[in-house]
Formats: C-alpha cells, sequence, structure tokens
C-alpha cells in the first residue's frame, strides 16, 4: 500500500462510482523555515506517523476530498493537453487550514525543487481530515480547474469570510463551493459532527462549558465562526436567499447572525456575494430530485460543475468584480440538453425567487410570505405567481444571458471614522461596503445616515443598480450628511 515509503496509493470509492487511485505526498515544514514565501516542505518519512496519516485519510469526508482532486485533474487535463498530474500533496501544519499554491520541497540531500502547483496545509489530526480537509480540497480542485488564471479575489467587506456575510462575488463562489462539498457529507451521514453540541440525545443544563451547555446554544455555533450548523442547516433550506434578520444593531449583527428575515428577499447582486447562497445553488444542483440521488448520479453532477467551472474560467474575464456564481449557471444552461435545461432552470429560478430575472420577485414573494402568515392559504400560491415563475422559466431556457440583467457593477465605497473588530482576530479594519449589496444593517452603520436616507438608497438600487461611485452619490447621497463620512473604493 505504501509507495516510496513517502506516498500513499489510495484506493476510492465513496464520492467516486468508479473506484481509482489517488497518490498523496505528506510533506512537514523545514525547521524554523515556516515563515518563508513560498513555504519550504521536507516529505515525511516516518513510517509510524505515515501509517497514522493513512488511518485519517479512511474518513469518509478525506475519501470524498481525494477523489475530488481526482476528478478536478480530470477535468483539467481534458481541456489542457500541457496539464501534468502530479499526487495530492498535503502539508502537515499545525493549526494551517487553508489550500494554497506554490511550494518548495527540500530532499533530504539539500536538493531544492520548486513544485508550482495547489497543495493543502491541514492540522496534523484527526479531525481536521474529515469535513476541514474536504472544505480545503474544494478550494484546491476550483484551482486546479481554474488553471493558471487564478481565481482573483477583491475584498470588500471588513470582515474575513463567513457563510452568513455577504462579502465579493469571488469569495462567495470560491467558499459557495467548498461549502457545498460539507453540506453534502453532512446531508449524506458522512460527518455527523463530533462535538457534544451536534450530539442531540444530550441536553446538559447547568454546565459551565460553552461547548455542551443548553444554556450556550443558541450563540455557540455563532461563536465558531465557522458556524458548522449553519453551513448545513441553512445551505440545505436555501436560507440564505433572505435577508438578515438584524438591521438595526450594528454592522457585525447584520454580517454574522445566521437569523434571517424570510420575508425580504436579496436583491441579485446581494446573492452573487453571499457564499452561503452560493453554497445552497451548488448543492441544489447536485442534490435534487423527489430522492436522494444514487451515487453514480452525484458523481456525475459534480464533475459537470467542474467541467462548467472549467469552461467559465476558461472563456470569462478573469477581473475579480466578474459576477462568477451567474457565469457558472449560464454556462451550464448553454451547454444543457433540451431535456434538462428546463430542470437546470427550475433549480436557479427557486434558489434565488426570480430575483435574478425579475424586477418584481421581491414583492411577489413578500406577498406569498405574507399569505402564509396570515394563513391565507388561498392566495399562498396564486395564479399570478403560477404565471410569472412560467414566465421566468420559459425566458430563461430561451435566453440565458438573463440571469445577469438584474446584475448592477461592483462599487465599493468605505467610512474611515467606523472601525469593524472580531475580537479573537485582533486588529480592526474600516467599515467597507459594495453599495449595491450593502444590508440596511451596513447602511445605519454609518454614521449620520438617517431612515429616509436608507429608504432612498434601497429604493433607488431596486429600480436599478448603481453603476458608478458618482452614480451612487448622485442618486441617494446629494445633501446629506452621510456622504462626508464616505470615500469611494477600498480601503488601502
Ligand atoms: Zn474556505
Amino acid at each position: 500500500m505504501l509507495q516510496l515509503a513517502t506516498q500513499v496509493a489510495l484506493l476510492v470509492v465513496g464520492f467516486a462510482s468508479t473506484p481509482g487511485s489517488v497518490e498523496v505526498v505528506l510533506l512537514e515544514p523545514l525547521a524554523a523555515a515556516t515563515d518563508h514565501a513560498p513555504p519550504r516542505f521536507t516529505r515525511v518519512v516516518d513510517a509510524a506517523r505515515i501509517e497514522t496519516i493513512h488511518g485519517w485519510l479512511e474518513h469518509p469526508c478525506a475519501r470524498r476530498a481525494l477523489a475530488l482532486y481526482a476528478m478536478a485533474a480530470d477535468v483539467r487535463a481534458a481541456r489542457d493537453p500541457a496539464y501534468i498530474r502530479v499526487p495530492y500533496p498535503i502539508a502537515l501544519v499545525p493549526g494551517g487550514n487553508h489550500a494554497d499554491a506554490g511550494y518548495i520541497e527540500v530532499a533530504t540531500d539539500g536538493t531544492e525543487t520548486t513544485c508550482d502547483v495547489p497543495f493543502i496545509k491541514l492540522d496534523p489530526s484527526a479531525e481536521a481530515f474529515g469535513r476541514t480537509f474536504l472544505h480545503e480540497s474544494g478550494h484546491v480542485a476550483l484551482g486546479i480547474v481554474a488553471g493558471a488564471r487564478g481565481i482573483p479575489a477583491e475584498p470588500v467587506a471588513s470582515i474575513p469570510h463567513t457563510v452568513t456575510a455577504i462579502t465579493d462575488r469571488s469569495t462567495a463562489f470560491n467558499e459557495g463551493y467548498a461549502i457545498h462539498l460539507e453540506a453534502i457529507a453532512v446531508h449524506l451521514g458522512e460527518d455527523a459532527g463530533a462535538g457534544p453540541r451536534d450530539r442531540h440525545e444530550r441536553m446538559v443544563f447547568g454546565s459551565d462549558r460553552p461547548s455542551e451547555s443548553e444554556y450556550f446554544r443558541p450563540a455557540v455555533d455563532f461563536a465558531s465562526y465557522a458556524q458548522p450548523r449553519a453551513r448545513y442547516r441553512m445551505v440545505r433550506d436555501g436560507e440564505f436567499a433572505f435577508a438578515p434578520a438584524s438591521q438595526c444593531d450594528g454592522y457585525l449583527r447584520a454580517q454574522l447572525d445566521p437569523a434571517r428575515d424570510g420575508a425580504s428577499l436579496l436583491n441579485a447582486d446581494q446573492m452573487v456575494a453571499s457564499e452561503g447562497f452560493a453554497a445552497s445553488s451548488f448543492f441544489a444542483f447536485v442534490m435534487r430530485g423527489p430522492t436522494l440521488p444514487d451515487a453514480a448520479t452525484i458523481d456525475a453532477r459534480e464533475r459537470r460543475m467542474l467541467e462548467a467551472a472549467a469552461e467559465m474560467f476558461a472563456t470569462r474575464s478573469p477581473d475579480p468584480s466578474a459576477p462568477l456564481l451567474v457565469d457558472w449557471w449560464t454556462t451550464l444552461l448553454r451547454s444543457a440538453d433540451a431535456a434538462d435545461v428546463r430542470s437546470l432552470a427550475d433549480v436557479v429560478l427557486d434558489r434565488c425567487h426570480g430575483a435574478f430575472v425579475d424586477a418584481d420577485a421581491a414583492r411577489l414573494w413578500r406577498s406569498t410570505y405574507t399569505a402564509a402568515l396570515t394563513l391565507d392559504l388561498g392566495s399562498f400560491a396564486p395564479a399570478e405567481l403560477k404565471r410569472a415563475r412560467a414566465n421566468w422559466r420559459d425566458r430563461l431556457v430561451a435566453d440565458p444571458g438573463l440571469l445577469a440583467s438584474r446584475l448592477g457593477a461592483v462599487v465599493p465605497f468605505h467610512v474611515p471614522d467606523v472601525e469593524i473588530a472580531v475580537v479573537a482576530f485582533g486588529g480592526a479594519a474600516p467599515l467597507s461596503f459594495d453599495v449595491n449589496t450593502a444590508t440596511e444593517g451596513v447602511m445605519r452603520s454609518i454614521p449620520e445616515i438617517t431612515a429616509d436616507d436608507v429608504t432612498r438608497w434601497s429604493d433607488e438600487r431596486a429600480r436599478q443598480p448603481f453603476t458608478s461611485a458618482d452614480d451612487f452619490l448622485a442618486r441617494v447621497a446629494k445633501d446629506t450628511a452621510f456622504a462626508a463620512k464616505l470615500r469611494p473604493g477600498v480601503p488601502n
């Protein structure tokens, strides 16, 4: 099973319906060389350590991660004859759980080899080889199919990305893709969670430990920042299509609290900058159907997702403001045959509730929500809604480019006077947002802004997304006190 004592050949089933073999290179940082860029690694040679890691690689999430790596290499090789497959490099770095590209391998005789390939930094622990490994392998897989162009992101938000937040288009696509893999693993029962809070049969009261006491339960998922439970339940249920419930208590609650206002649909620009919404789109593409798809179907759909991503990356602009999620859906719809295109159109239209294609979508949804709220069951699915949804589908099948019709530009502003701080991360960053995606809670974080300003901003944006900073200032901020607080662009 072990090759050259440092490579592990694995039989992969699980994610892939077709068994295959994936080679792994296990690396570790050179002593006192961890801060170098690119990082310098040497191969793990300790046989007992390799055997331990081999055991961790049997986790269903790890097997899915390895199969995904092989699938991404297949997709890339099919498009790029010059692509050279390499074993999956896994660098065992304490606490370093993220995907990266480019490292230097130092052999025992001191010879250095530059390896300009995607790799993963993973904490050497059994836990890291579960959902974390799968998530980060999602980034590695997208990096492989993106090829040399990469997936450039231009951060707009004041905080690191997280599933509940609206950040920027590239981040949302890349993170949403990685999160959908975690949601699938939980959906299929491959990762039920290992912590006390994941075990619902336990109901512990009176304990001072946040990880187990019911007192802390409403905040404990939230306190992890990663919010692993929201990453499944809210992604499965498509809840990130709706505005945050908290609109009056500052930037962090608006961005981080998972509670939603189910009556208020986000706009198209907000959806393409939401990693939770992107994850729910990818998840729906794979898991759609009246019964659980079998392994072969899941495998084929995951491959098709990566093929569409590769096609999109090869043909669309590398501009970080490109609306990748909409470009990806458009690519899929254009490549679908007649039998499939209607069902794919239904998935994307139901996930966005029509927001990508219809200026009236938010009103239609609110009246549906209100009818349910008031038990006005005669109005719950009215003929008007039925006609609208049929019309959306017909128009989208005829022209997949329609998905981009409601999108505006990315128009960032920041407020140097207001600092946003998440204590555990240290430091602070100025309040920063895209005027086409800021939720009302984010708008209200700007000093001197009035209720009328917020209403005018929302109404003008719904009428027509802003095309530039000047357009925003002219339509919303003219003769206002809050305009003096704003600076165009992202903070330096
Ligand atoms: Zn990630």
